[in-house]
Formats: structure tokens, C-alpha cells, sequence
């Protein structure tokens, strides 16, 4: 009795084992910010193949997190290829494209026989060549499993989809949330339309469709008005049985493109006619919150002000020109030179400025620094300020977040850091100038206390972004004030000069 149960039980997990779908993990994300002048090279990815995907990801809050556990939620092998992303910054080169889609592309075709691929693209990467880069990423992965190869494609919320996206891919989805806290989440969206298109219980039908606007980043917030209410829209559509996703992207503005903007697609099980009138629905949700999307931002003197005369602590200033996240050099000084022109006391910023840092660690701990910072890089984000005082402390600039937090990572390396205590600093009330190697995006906290930094017990907190900061600021932050700086993410479209995008959009042309 007991061989013979043994004997089933073996049987039994053979065939579930024959049964499991095997689905192919790839990736290669990039926010490509078409007007800066700085390439992103292929030196740039970080590049993760096979299982250091899941070493690096399995325990973060990424796209690729939600696709891993959807293969124990959905019962369904993975086969990682590579995946790779790169901090926003220029467009991609032709080499790191052409080299990192081709391994993509060998590593599937020397797989087993593969039943799908969860592929994370970001949905607004340029190259040197096309200004969709996504789309051709499709294009030579279509030419390379066949037309009707299961491909299920996640967005991040910035993304500038091209109506080629929806018709190459079987099912796309993009976050919903600005600060990019669901991203795992919609990994596991993904994994589950994947599950269902490899037993055949899926046939995902999908459309776009995009409002004639680009959507300003000043208004991503998607807690907030006015996006709140269509975000929770698309939440509501997906408790409908007959349709598998439905998703908004706000689009990214700062990448000169024919598709620029928002868009909404509809994924519906078998369904084109209820995918195309429901993305039309959503569209039009866009469409009209086009007049709460005016507001004007106070400038960098009108801001310090502010923040110096407030009488709760800390406020933030988010330097939304240098939006390290958009794509921008992260050293610019127009929020430094007016805190040091008005005096203001007890703020910290943090400026990428290598050169900097190792004139910081050569003097030492303790050692007077009195130098020009910041500014370096292109040209664009402020001449370099002179900043005096002491070299407060040295750190290898790595450190761990582990909550949710927007781009999902947990592992951070900023480069050797310097904090120097700049003049006029007291014991009870210091200020911080946080000197970086690399640029580094602020989305964690621990960017500062890693540093030996109490945010919640300074006065001013710089932060060089646009919205991805709120998840880990918010909660600590007394009031959040938006400062219009000039730079490579400016707020101001009428601050660039746009020669691809599609005429007539509101927001963009007058
Ligand atoms: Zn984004």
C-alpha cells in the first residue's frame, strides 16, 4: 500500500512538474532624457544574468520581485536570461542597445523550449538611433521568438508608449502609483496574465489610446489630485473579470519623441471592442483634468524664503530642475547658492561632485575645506558655489533600504562620500553639505542617516527630484515646497526646445 501511494505520489508530481509552464525573465530598462548631452553607455547597466537576477532582486520591491514570486503564486518555472537597467540620463548608445538585446536575444534561443517571456522594459528609453527605443526592443525580439510568442511586457508610470508597444506585445501594463511604490505589484499582475496565456485560459486583446496633452510631472503624484481618481478607476476596472489589466502612464516629458505623453491601455480577456472603448474612457479621464494642470512654482530666492520663515521642521525643497530620476546631472547649485546667499541654517543637500569628495578625503576628517562645488558636469544646473567649512566625516556611500520605496531597489552605492559642516554650523543645529561620487537619487533616507545624518532633526532638506522622493520623505517632512529651477528636468516645457513630438499638444505647444 504504502510503495504503491509513494508510486502515485511520484507520478503525480512528475506530470505537475511536465505541466509547469517554463516563462523566460528579461530586461533592459532605461529613462532616456533626450535633451541632455551626457550618452548612456553600455559601462552605464547594471547588467544581471541568470540566477544573479534573482540575488539581486528576489528580495526587493521591483518588477522583477513580483514576477518571481507570481512563478511560486501561479505555479510556474523561470528561466532568468538578463536583466539590466541604468540611471536616467541621455539617450542610449547603439552599442550598449545592440549588445545587451542581442545576449537577451541568444540567451532565449539557447534556452529549453520557453512557453512565454516577462519582459521589463521602461517604457521611455531613447537610443542614439530610435527615438522609441522599447518598441525596437520588441521589434528584435518579435523577429527572434515569432509573432505569436507569449510576451508580457511591464511599464514604468513615465513611460511614452508608441501605439507599436501595444501591438507587438500580447498583454502591456505599467505601474499605477507615483512614487513607484507598486512595481512589485505589478510584477505580479504580469506573472498572473502570463500564467493564464500558458494554460490557455488567457487570449489578451489590448488598445491604446493617447490624449492629444503631455501630462506635467509637477502632477504625477497619483495620492493626489488630479490623477487620484483615475488611477483608482483603472484599480476598479481590474476586479472585472473580462478585463486583465488596465493601466495609465503619465508619460515623461523630457524625452523629445513623436509619442511623448500620457496613454492608456486596456488589456480585456478576448474582448478588442471593451479593451478599445475602456482605454478611450480612461483617455478621456485625462483628457479632462487638463485645466488643474496650470499651476505656477515659486523660483529658488521666493522658496528659501519660505523655508526659512516657516515654523515647523524639516521642509523639503525639491529642486525639480536637477531631478536626479529624470535624468539630470545631479550637481546643480541654484538651491545652494541662494541658502548660502540667504543665510538659511540646519539644511542638508547633497551635490554629486567626485572631484570634490577626493579633495574632502585626501584633507581628512576634521581638515578645512573651502572649495567651488557642484556645477561641473554640463554646464546647465549653475555655475560651481564656493562652500567653507570642515570635513565632518568620510563613508563608502553604500546602504540598504528595505521598505517600499520608488525604483524598488534595496542596494545602494552613492561612492565614497564626504559630509563637510559648512560654516556657521552648530552642534545643536548643523549644516550639511552631503558630497557624492556618483549621483544618487533620494529616494531613501538612508541615503543621509548611512551618513551619520538625523533628517527629521534638520531645518531645510534639498532634494534633487520631482515626485519619487515623497514615499520616503513624506512621512517625515513638515511641508514640501516645489522650487522651478532651470536644468535638464525643468518643470517649464517652454525651457526646451521640442522638434519630434507630435504638434498640437496641450502642455507643450500654446
Ligand atoms: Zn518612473
Amino acid at each position: 500500500m504504502r510503495s504503491v501511494l509513494i508510486f502515485l505520489i511520484t507520478i503525480e508530481a512528475l506530470s505537475a512538474q511536465a505541466s509547469r509552464p517554463r516563462i523566460a525573465i528579461a530586461g533592459i530598462a532605461h529613462e532616456s532624457n533626450s535633451f541632455s548631452p551626457t550618452p548612456t553607455t553600455l559601462k552605464d547597466f547594471m547588467i544581471r544574468r541568470g540566477d544573479e537576477i534573482v540575488r539581486e532582486w528576489a528580495e526587493s520591491n521591483h518588477e522583477i520581485a513580483g514576477y518571481i514570486a507570481g512563478a511560486k503564486l501561479y505555479d510556474f518555472e523561470i528561466y532568468p536570461t538578463l536583466m539590466s537597467q541604468a540611471i536616467p540620463a541621455g539617450p542610449v548608445t547603439n552599442e550598449a542597445l545592440d549588445k545587451i538585446t542581442g545576449e537577451i536575444i541568444d540567451r532565449l534561443k539557447k534556452a529549453p523550449k520557453l512557453d512565454g517571456l516577462l519582459l521589463a522594459l521602461h517604457g521611455a528609453m531613447v537610443t542614439e538611433t530610435y527615438p522609441h527605443g522599447d518598441p525596437e526592443v520588441m521589434k528584435r525580439l518579435r523577429a527572434a521568438l515569432g509573432k505569436d510568442f507569449p510576451i508580457v511586457v511591464t511599464h514604468d508610470f513615465h513611460a511614452n508608449i508608441a501605439p507599436d508597444m501595444w501591438k507587438l506585445s500580447t498583454a502591456l501594463i505599467t505601474y499605477k502609483e507615483v512614487p513607484h511604490v507598486d512595481q512589485k505589484n505589478r510584477g505580479l499582475k504580469a506573472a498572473e496574465i502570463m500564467s493564464g496565456i500558458a494554460r490557455g485560459k488567457f487570449k489578451p486583446t489590448q488598445a491604446g489610446v493617447k490624449p492629444a496633452m503631455i501630462y506635467n510631472i509637477r502632477y504625477h503624484h497619483t495620492s493626489s489630485e488630479p490623477l487620484l481618481p483615475i488611477v483608482a478607476e483603472t484599480k476598479r476596472m481590474e476586479k472585472q473579470p473580462k478585463i486583465l489589466a488596465a493601466s495609465v502612464s503619465g508619460g515623461y516629458q523630457y524625452a523629445d519623441v513623436e509619442w511623448v505623453g500620457p496613454t492608456a491601455v486596456v488589456v480585456t480577456d478576448n474582448d478588442p471592442e471593451l479593451a478599445q472603448r475602456e482605454a478611450q474612457r480612461l483617455s478621456d479621464m485625462l483628457w479632462a483634468t487638463r485645466d488643474k494642470l496650470t499651476k505656477q512654482l515659486p523660483e529658488a530666492p521666493a522658496a528659501v524664503k519660505a523655508a526659512i520663515a516657516e515654523r515647523k521642521f524639516p521642509v523639503v525643497l525639491v529642486e525639480m530642475g536637477d531631478n536626479i530620476g529624470g535624468g539630470s546631472a545631479g550637481d546643480s547649485t541654484f538651491m545652494l547658492a541662494e541658502l548660502l546667499k540667504q543665510k538659511a541654517k540646519g539644511w542638508v543637500e547633497a551635490v554629486a561632485d567626485p572631484a570634490a569628495v577626493s579633495i574632502a578625503s585626501r584633507a581628512g576628517v576634521g581638515a578645512p575645506f573651502n572649495e567651488l562645488v557642484g556645477g561641473k558636469i554640463d554646464g546647465l544646473h549653475g555655475a560651481p558655489v564656493r562652500v567653507k567649512g570642515v570635513v565632518k566625516s568620510l563613508h563608502n556611500g553604500k546602504y540598504i533600504e528595505t521598505e517600499a520605496r520608488h525604483g524598488g531597489a534595496r542596494y545602494h552605492d552613492q561612492g565614497l562620500t564626504a559630509v563637510i559642516e559648512v560654516e556657521g554650523s552648530t552642534l545643536d543645529l548643523p549644516t550639511l553639505l552631503m558630497l557624492t561620487t556618483r549621483r544618487q537619487v533620494p529616494f531613501s533616507l538612508h541615503q543621509l542617516i548611512s551618513c551619520g545624518i538625523y533628517p527629521e532633526k534638520q531645518k531645510i532638506l534639498v532634494v534633487k527630484a520631482a515626485i519619487a522622493f515623497r514615499a520616503a520623505y513624506e512621512p517625515i517632512a513638515a511641508r514640501i515646497i516645489e522650487v522651478d529651477t532651470g536644468g535638464l528636468t525643468a518643470v517649464n516645457p517652454a525651457r526646451f526646445k521640442y522638434v519630434r513630438a507630435r504638434k498640437g499638444l496641450f502642455g507643450l505647444d500654446k
